[in-house]
């Protein structure tokens, strides 16, 4: 996907996300800076979170890839969401913190690779197997990033700007002296599972709550769905969830969730692990740097906020980035703490919201998984 190797940009943008894309596509459809992207995996990895809110088609509108330079099959629209929580009784949720629109499942490597085939298309740079290795900054020099390349080795890329799109597990922070809070140490153990025959999965979403967690379960496009437990790390530790056997009978003594799937769950499942956890990050002190997305705040699954912050913080702090080619430092200093600021607030009125959802679930409040979201 690399056109042409070139080792300056204006901007430098770090990881190939949701949040990256947006970034890039921003910049390019309104600016004439150069801007190349780093990504440390082959774009081949899997790839999670897909529960989006239809206020998705503006922004897709607004980065100039409508919906339908996707394949038909990318967006499926959820008929319902069912929610187990605080009792027995199904009541009907629209996400929490949504308000009543419509939900939609993305199949995320369609969603994600298409986004990325745009910023090729547009003239942005993409480096695959790229990962940022050390980055230094210097007023004449502005930054120089050394980068590992899987075959190539080290490649070193000098920039005016870095949007750091990384993600809420990356260490880029670190790397210039500043760090992320954690609130939680909520984690997600789960399977893409496709169903055998004809089974046709209802356009559903189940939600249930545990005594050790939360199940989720989304029939996705295709005859597939997802299955996820969430809980904190140390517990899915102690419970061994990522084993398949302990996950599979912890599905099964579900009362709910287990129904879903119809008894259509293969033997052979393949877990996968990821960090779910709240992040903030601090970084408008960092000149010529900002953070967008999941490396700027993360969010609790539970309220489905990820993919659309992440592209709309991303097409926010690109539009800053590039005024930063044409105004004085100290007014895009200013901007960009107003932006950071801006993303406390709204990142304030999240755990407000995420507070008051588990507080409604008061059945196991003994439980450590409880016990800790009831006292935040
Ligand atoms: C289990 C789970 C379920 C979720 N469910 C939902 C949901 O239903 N709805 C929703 O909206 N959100 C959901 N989310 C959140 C959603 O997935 C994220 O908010 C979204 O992917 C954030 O996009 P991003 O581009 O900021 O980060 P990412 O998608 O994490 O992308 C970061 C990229 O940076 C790359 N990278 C990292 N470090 C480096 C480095 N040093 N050098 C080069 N590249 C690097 C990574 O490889 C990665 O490709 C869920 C998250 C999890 C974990």
């Amino acid at each position: 996907m690399t056109q042409q190797i070139n080792h300056s940009y204006d901007v430098l943008i770090i990881g190939a996300g949701p949040a990256g894309t947006s970034a890039a596509l921003t910049l390019l459809n309104h600016s004439d800076l150069r801007v190349a992207i780093i990504e440390q995996s082959d774009l081949q990895k899997l790839r999670v979170g897909e529960s989006v809110s239809s206020t998705l088609f503006p922004l897709l509108d607004y980065l100039q890839v409508p919906k339908d330079c996707f394949n038909a099959d990318c967006f499926t629209e959820t008929q319902s969401t069912i929610a187990f929580w605080g009792s027995d009784t199904a009541t009907q949720r629209h996400a929490i913190f949504a308000a009543d629109m419509s939900t939609y499942q993305v199949d995320r490597e369609q969603f994600d690779l298409t986004l990325i085939d745009a910023v090729a298309g547009r003239g942005g740079i993409i480096y695959p197997r790229s990962k940022l290795q050390y980055m230094t900054f210097s007023e004449e020099a502005g930054w120089q990033v050394t980068v590992q390349h899987k075959e190539h080795g080290k490649i070193t890329l000098n920039t005016g700007f870095i949007i750091d799109a990384s993600g809420r597990n990356s260490t880029v922070i670190n790397k210039v002296g500043s760090q992320r809070k954690s609130l939680d140490k909520l984690t997600g153990v789960g399977a893409f599972v496709r169903c055998k025959g004809d089974t046709r999965l209802p356009r559903e979403q189940v939600i249930e709550s545990t005594k050790h967690g939360w199940w989720y379960i989304a029939a996705l496009p295709g005859q597939h769905a997802v299955v996820t437990f969430f809980s904190d790390s140390d517990l899915l530790s102690s419970l061994r969830m990522n084993r398949p056997e302990q996950w599979l009978s912890a599905l099964q003594e579900t009362n709910h969730a287990k129904h879903f799937l119809r008894n259509e769950l293969p033997a052979n499942i393949e877990l996968w692990v990821r960090k779910a956890n709240s992040t903030q990050t601090q970084f408008d002190h960092i000149k010529h740097f900002v953070s967008v997305g999941d490396a700027a705040c993360s969010f609790d699954p539970i309220s489905s906020m990820g993919l659309g912050f992440a592209m709309t913080s991303s097409a926010q702090a690109a539009v800053l980035v590039s005024q930063s080619f044409k105004e004085k430092d100290e007014r895009i200093s200013k901007l960009l703490q107003q932006y950071q600021k801006d993303i406390y607030n709204n990142f304030e009125d999240y755990l407000s919201l995420r507070n008051m959802f588990y507080a409604k679930e008061k059945r196991w409040a003994g439980s450590p998984f409880w016990q800790r979201r009831l006292s935040a």
